[in-house]
């Protein structure tokens, strides 16, 4: 399956500056998920690589090929669209034959391939119907099997799955993933929602302002958010941050909020090297890594008696909301906990010394 590569993207729309020189490489088999908030740049990217766009600078390689200046249909690309682009007089079988054969497919060899992926996505008694006869997340099948019946390696997805309510949201993000680990074609799939992009991604890149954040797995984007605009953005909640100063005591380095009494002994860290005494820094856990009762096994921690604020319950899961050094933070307990904490006006929370983030706070990378 191909590669993708951009070098030096520049992308503008008169004086606006969308992207500027942008790098990123997909390896073949890759599902990367461009991710970031809207108008961050990431239809545009899409676009660019579909060629419905035309780059101002740079270029762009699929297996190695310059493809910057091609046309679409030359690019060996299919893609489904958000609004799906369904032709609404032709009927399902219509819309999958459209485009292969202008491509020169033969009859034979078209209804083998619509035969295929109407099996492979469920939709074998739907063919004889029009667009207008079938649900919505029925018309997202039809799009993703006229993507698939071009049989090219490289698929892109422009948030499919936005128009769907939640439960066909989660049904089709299944479907999509079993495809991908089932044809093993490269795709390039854009979305704002964070829980598509961890649980479909192989690599995710981030984007705001049209330049990339953090490209790496699921894994590394959420836990080792690269700065603090990733760690704000992916994960819901998002980070708990808390403002801190660097002081050294000893060999050690401690993270201190002096007017509210914080401190937190870094110990000696990987990022000890780039951290400087007085250095303003912003210390990030995530809502799951706090523990309101201490366990044996979380190794290191550190207590804080924090006022509760409120509860948030969804089924076995509950968030309490607790104040931490003058600020709101998320911590993850177990929803039958929750009514046993309610009485509470404080919560001892633990803070495991080994889970947590160090970012720069004038830069906001991280240490
Ligand atoms: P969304 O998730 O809302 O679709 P996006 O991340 O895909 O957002 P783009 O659609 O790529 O964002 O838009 C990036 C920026 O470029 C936005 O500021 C948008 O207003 C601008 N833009 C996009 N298309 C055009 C155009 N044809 N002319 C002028 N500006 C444009």
């Amino acid at each position: 399956m191909p590669s993708i590569a951009f070098n030096n993207i520049v992308k503008k729309f008169g004086a606006l500056t969308v992207i500027e020189n942008l790098n990123l490489s997909i390896g073949d088999g890759e599902f990367l998920v461009l991710l970031g908030p809207s108008g961050c740049g990431k239809t545009t990217l899409l676009n660019l690589l579909a060629g419905l766009l035309e780059i101002d600078d740079g270029e762009i390689l699929i297996d190695e090929r310059d493809v910057s200046y091609l046309d679409p249909k030359d690019r060996g690309l299919a893609m489904v669209f958000q609004s799906y682009a369904l032709y609404p007089t032709k009927t399902v079988r219509g819309n999958m034959n459209f485009g292969l054969s202008s491509r020169g497919i033969s009859r034979e060899e078209a209804d083998k391939r619509i035969a295929w992926a109407a099996r492979l996505l469920q939709i074998e008694h739907l063919l004889d119907r029009k667009p207008s006869q079938l649900s919505g997340g029925q018309r997202q099948r039809v799009a993703i099997g006229r993507a698939l019946v071009k049989q090219y390696g490289v698929c892109l997805f422009d948030e499919p799955l936005s128009n769907l309510d939640a439960k066909l949201r989660n049904e089709m993000r299944m479907e999509i993933k079993k495809l991908h680990n089932q044809l093993k074609n490269t795709v390039v799939y854009v979305t704002h929602d964070q829980v598509e992009a961890m649980t479909m991604a192989t690599k995710i890149a981030v984007m705001n302002k049209g330049v990339i954040q953090q490209f790496g797995t699921p894994d590394e984007i959420y836990n080792e958010p690269a700065n603090l605009f990733v760690a704000d953005f992916v994960g819901s909640p998002a980070m708990n941050l808390l403002d801190c100063t660097l002081r050294r005591d000893g060999g050690d380095l401690v993270a201190v909020d002096e007017k509210d009494g914080i401190r937190i002994n870094l110990g000696e860290y990987k990022w000890k090297a780039k951290a400087a005494e007085g250095k303003p820094v912003k210390i990030g856990f995530r809502a799951e890594e706090l523990l309101i009762e201490e366990r044996h096994d979380a190794g290191n921690t550190v207590r804080f008696d924090c006022p509760v604020e409120y509860f948030e319950k969804s089924g076995p899961d509950a968030f309490a909301f607790l104040t931490m050094s003058g600020k709101s933070i998320a911590v993850r307990i177990d929803g039958r906990d929750a009514n046993r904490y309610r009485s509470q006006p404080a919560l001892p929370v633990y803070l495991p010394l080994t889970k947590l983030n160090v970012f720069d706070a004038p830069t906001g990378q991280r240490l």
